[in-house]
């Protein structure tokens, strides 16, 4: 309407003139304005309606504005809108007997945080008490989180501007077959040499020096590369050997976004922590946590938790993801994703590989898959430098949005995530667009 597109404009005014955006030069940037969003679409300030293949950043699993979960968080907010944390209160009781419930092994107890990266900081913190050691291992190509700590085991360039050295992190090569730092033909060997790599860098580092290792179950930001068989098995074994907590960054791959409700499941290990946030609530209301071992607990059994946050287990949030996690098992989301990944887009990516010479690989699983550019597919050579941006992918992603697609870009790849309940019918249209802006890309092909 009229009065939303007027909204729109001055949303964007004031949003120049007062909002300092995440990540940006804040005078190179143009947010889009969105003026509303329903399911699997967003209108963007022009009117102009989008299906979104991101959904959002990778956090809206169930779309946007679904009723039973804008139903529960206005119930709640009639209730009670907020309570201090060291009160018991029925949201929050309910969501950590859910989480506990889905999560593997025995992880039956809860610590909510604000979202991911406070996860991480606080997983990473249980792991130091409990072990009384400071190191942590984290991968090359993953994303952790903004916040200080979380940043550092982060392995993407935005760790770069905030390492100061004295994080206490030591960051090692995940297996990643396409662009192998271990010259692999084949996943075995892949896997194989990159446990190899692993375990090496541990006692090259201080065998009795690490009180954790954090790895995404599946890679999300960094390029949405599936381990191959093994190797978080592997990892776990490692872990045990050298005595330091396995924690598993669940914050994007989780909740049903790899057509398991974590992505660690399809590979049948267990983690001493498991961090969430997104779609635990789909980011309705800001909500993560940590999951914990028996053991971990057991630290913390007589002895204070020295960590905590006001809103730990806010109320709005919890009664989101109570009836978040309901809407996806009584509409069956969670199959639908593995369905999808199957059915719609793992054939149509490839078919969209086999055609255009621009993409190098597409890979993925469920409702979580990247298309990977090149500039040829012999050499490999990126799309788009690692860290930066080029003309060719700036190109593609203005082809994506001109034809009515919101996409997931980072560097030089595409990612194909939109929310795990859009029908097959829109996730055939988004590759159909995919298909038509490629030629952008294409156009960009060295021979
Ligand atoms: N961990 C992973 C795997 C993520 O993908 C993200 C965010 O993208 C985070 C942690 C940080 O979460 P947040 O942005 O909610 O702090």
């Amino acid at each position: 309407s009229e009065a939303e597109l007027e909204a729109g404009r001055r949303a964007y005014e004031l949003d120049r003139k007062h909002v300092f955006h995440s990540w940006s030069a804040q005078e190179q940037i143009k947010p889009m304005t969105v003026i509303r969003a329903e399911g699997s679409y967003v209108w963007d300030g022009e009117g102009n309606r989008l299906l979104d293949f991101s959904s959002q950043l990778v956090n809206t699993n169930i779309g946007h504005q679904h009723p039973k979960v804008v139903a529960a968080i206005q119930e709640q907010a009639g209730k009670l809108c907020t309570i201090a944390p060291q009160f018991a209160n029925d949201a929050r009781s309910e969501a950590a007997r859910l989480v506990a419930e889905l999560t593997p092994g025995e992880l039956d107890k809860v610590f909510f945080t604000n979202g991911g990266a406070d996860a991480v900081e606080h997983a990473i913190r249980m792991a130091r008490l409990h072990t009384g050691r400071y190191k942590v291992l984290s991968a090359y190509r993953s994303y952790h989180g903004g916040t200080a700590l979380a940043v550092n085991v982060t392995g993407d360039p935005r760790r770069i501007a905030n390492d100061y050295g004295n994080a206490g992190t030591v960051h090692f090569h995940a297996p990643f077959l396409y662009r192998s730092q271990f010259h692999a033909a084949t996943e075995a060997e892949e896997t194989q040499r990159a446990l190899e790599h692993l375990e090496t860098t541990i006692q090259l580092e201080g065998a009795d020096r690490f009180a954790a290792i954090i790895l995404e179950s599946i890679p999300g930001t960094a390029g949405i590369m599936v381990p191959p068989p093994g190797y978080l098995q592997g990892v776990r074994e490692l872990a045990t050997k050298y005595g330091m907590m396995f924690i598993a960054d669940e914050v994007m791959a989780g909740f049903g976004r790899s057509g398991k409700w974590f992505a660690i499941d399809h590979f049948d290990v267990v983690p001493d922590l498991l961090t969430f946030a997104k779609g635990v609530n789909s980011g309705y209301v800001p909500l993560g946590g940590v999951a914990i071992s028996p053991e971990i607990y057991a630290t913390f059994a007589d002895r204070p938790y020295p960590g905590g946050l006001t809103y730990s287990g806010h109320p709005l949030a919890c009664a989101a993801a109570v009836a978040t996690i309901n809407a996806m098992r009584e509409e069956r989301m969670v199959e639908h994703a593995a369905d999808l990944g199957e059915t719609v887009f793992g054939p149509g990516l490839a078919e969209l590989a086999a055609k255009h010479s621009s993409i190098g690989e597409v890979r993925g699983v469920g409702a979580f898959w990247a298309i990977e550019l090149v500039k040829n597919q012999q050499t490999r050579e990126p799309m788009a430098a690692y860290g930066g941006s080029s003309p060719a992918m700036n190109e593609l992603i203005a082809a994506c949005k001109s034809r009515g697609l919101l996409p997931f870009a980072n560097f030089n790849r595409i990612h194909v995530v939109p929310p795990l309940n859009i029908s097959a019918e829109d996730a055939r249209a988004g590759l159909a667009i995919l298909d038509e802006a490629l030629e952008a890309t294409d156009r960009h092909v060295e021979s």
